[in-house]
């Protein structure tokens, strides 16, 4: 049984999940902290729970969602698990940060690329990945089908889709990885986008005002 803590991290509000079942083997998603007191809060919730994190993925490399990057590569040793396709827009995080005022002196170097129906294994848990670009490239959407939920990064919010005004981004590439990818999971499946509260496909379907 997964257990999902949810915490909002950085001038972007962006959603960092930690993924942990009873074996207590955790996958950090989006590591967003930025500020000390938001690394000390994600350093503190670990040890209080006594998680052993065994890998740091990224739902695309945006640089709102890679500002802790490299503290968790400092703190846990755990570099980036990542679709290739993401790579230039981590390549270019430190730039980046700077002009969207962030001070990043480092990111953390990807260990992994992980792609299409790829099978991510922690504890006894499992995630499989979808790729769905539109918003970034290298934008992969995480899936677990025994709970039934779905981690979204920046591809599907409540009532919206990621910006496809930045670079590699296509609203028509975007909306069909939504629709043949994401809406075909089942209208149960509860989704946990990158920023703003949970929803669930079967709300989206009905009513995300985008598709
Ligand atoms: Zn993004
Ligand atoms: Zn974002």
């Amino acid at each position: 049984m997964i257990t999902i803590k949810r915490f909002t991290f950085n001038a972007f509000q962006v959603n960092t999940y930690l993924l942990f079942d009873e074996t207590k083997e955790c996958i950090i998603v989006d590591a967003a902290n930025y500020e000390n007191y938001e690394d000390e809060e994600l350093k503190n919730y670990i040890i209080s729970e006594g998680l052993k994190p065994v890998m740091m993925l990224m739902t695309h490399c945006h640089i709102d969602h890679v500002l802790g990057s490299a503290f968790v590569e400092k703190t846990y040793g755990l570099g980036i698990t990542m679709h290739k396709a993401g790579k230039v827009f981590l390549d270019n995080a430190i730039s980046q940060a700077s002009i969207y005022g962030f001070n990043l002196k480092e990111v953390a170097k990807p260990v992994s690329f992980v792609d299409e129906k790829d099978i991510l294994k922690f504890g006894n848990s499992e995630i499989e990945i979808l790729y769905t670009p539109g918003h970034a490239d290298g934008s992969i959407c995480l899936v677990n089908h025994k709970q039934e939920f779905v981690i979204t990064g920046d591809v599907l919010f409540q009532e919206s889709i990621g910006r496809t005004d930045l670079p590699t981004g296509d609203y028509d590439i975007l909306k069909k990885n939504i629709i043949t990818k994401l809406f075909m999971l089942g209208e149960n499946y509860k989704v946990l986008p990158g920023h703003g509260p949970s929803t669930s496909i079967g709300h989206e379907a009905m009513n995300n005002p985008f598709i």
